[in-house]
C-alpha cells in the first residue's frame, strides 16, 4: 500500500524525500469509512496534504488523514492528532473478526495492530468465566471474548468517559449487552464496589498496570489466571514484570505460578510491550 502512495507521489515530492513518506501507517474504520493516522517526519512535513491526498487516492475508503502531533500521553493514553485533510468528523466504526467497535481515535486510545493479540487472549478463555477487564477502552477485550465464548460474563472498568460511553454502544451493537457490564470510573475506586471475585483478570496498561497490582491480586480468585501487561526494555523483557507481579502475590500471602511470557510488540528499538500471565 505504502509503495502505492509513494508512487502516487512521484514528481510532487522530490526524489531525495520520497523515502521519508511513512512506510506505513494505521488505518481504522470499515470499507464505508476509515480514517488514515500518518507521522509525517519535518523534513516532507511542507507536502503533507499531498501525502494525504495520495493516502485517499490509494486507499479509497480514507475519509479523513490525520497527523500524529505527540506520543501517547496522559491517564487516558490519547496523543494530539490534527486534521490533514478530509472529514472533520472523525468518529469510524472499525470492524475485526466479527465484531464493531465505534469509536474517534481523537478522543480514546485504540489500536488496529492489537487484534491478534485480543484474539490470543479470547481464545484463552474458557466458557463459562467470569473475567474482569480492567482499562477497557471502548471495549474491544471483553467484546472479542463475550463474542467468542458466549457463555462468559465480563466487567469493564474505564476512567476515560469518551471511551466508556463507546464501550456501552459497543457492547450492545456487537449485542453481548447481557454478558458485558461497562462501569465508568478509576478502577482503583470502582474496585471497592466489586463485591466477588474473578477467574480471569486483563490489565491492558502497559505504562502503569503494575500500580494496580494490588488491587487486581485480591480480587482474583485463587487459581485465577493474571494477564498483566507492561513496558519491557529490551535488555530484559520479563524479568521486571515477572518480579513486580510476583511480588505482589506475596504480598497477599499467595504465590504466583508464571505460565507464559509474550513479547506483544516493539514500540522502539529500546521500549517493548510484554504480556506475563500468572496463576496464582
Ligand atoms: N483495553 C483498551 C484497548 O485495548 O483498546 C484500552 C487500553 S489503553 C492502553 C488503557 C486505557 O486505560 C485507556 O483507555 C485509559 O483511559 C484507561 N485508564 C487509565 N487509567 C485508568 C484507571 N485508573 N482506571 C480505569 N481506566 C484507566
Amino acid at each position: 500500500m505504502s509503495r502505492g502512495v509513494r508512487e502516487q507521489l512521484r514528481g510532487v515530492v522530490p526524489d531525495s524525500l520520497l523515502d521519508l513518506v511513512p512506510k506505513s501507517f494505521d488505518v481504522i474504520g470499515s470499507k464505508q469509512k476509515a480514517v488514515a493516522i500518518i507521522e509525517v517526519p519535518e523534513e516532507i512535513r511542507g507536502h503533507e496534504e499531498a501525502i494525504a491526498q495520495a493516502v485517499m487516492r490509494v486507499q479509497k475508503n480514507v475519509a479523513s488523514v490525520l497527523s500524529k502531533e505527540s506520543g501517547r500521553a496522559g491517564e487516558f493514553r490519547t496523543r494530539e492528532m490534527r486534521l490533514i485533510t478530509g472529514d472533520p468528523d472523525t468518529e469510524v466504526l472499525h470492524r475485526e473478526s466479527g465484531c464493531a467497535f465505534r469509536l474517534d481515535p481523537r478522543t480514546v486510545y485504540f489500536s488496529p495492530r492489537e487484534s491478534q493479540e485480543r484474539g490470543r487472549i479470547a481464545s484463552a478463555t474458557a466458557d463459562g468465566e467470569d473475567v474482569l477487564v480492567m482499562f477497557s477502552g471502548v471495549g474491544p477485550l471483553p467484546i472479542r471474548i463475550a463474542k467468542q465464548r458466549p457463555h462468559v460474563h465480563a466487567t469493564a472498568i474505564e476512567l476515560n468517559p469518551y471511551a466508556h460511553n463507546y464501550c456501552v454502544e459497543n457492547v450492545h451493537l456487537n449485542r453481548v449487552g447481557d454478558r458485558v457490564d461497562a462501569i465508568l470510573g478509576d478502577v482503583r475506586e470502582v474496585a471497592r464496589s466489586l463485591d466477588r471475585q474473578y477467574d480471569r483478570i486483563l490489565m491492558p496498561l502497559p505504562k502503569g498496570a503494575y500500580m494496580f497490582l494490588d488491587v487486581a491480586v485480591p480480587l482474583l480468585r485463587d487459581g485465577g489466571v493474571l494477564h498483566f501487561y507492561h513496558w519491557a526494555p529490551s535488555e530484559d523483557f520479563y524479568g521486571e514484570a515477572e518480579e513486580l507481579v510476583k511480588a505482589a502475590f506475596r504480598k497477599e500471602g499467595r504465590e504466583a505460578v508464571v505460565t507464559d511470557r509474550f513479547r506483544v510488540s516493539q514500540f522502539s528499538p529500546r521500549d517493548s510491550k510484554v504480556r506475563i500471565d500468572a496463576v496464582g
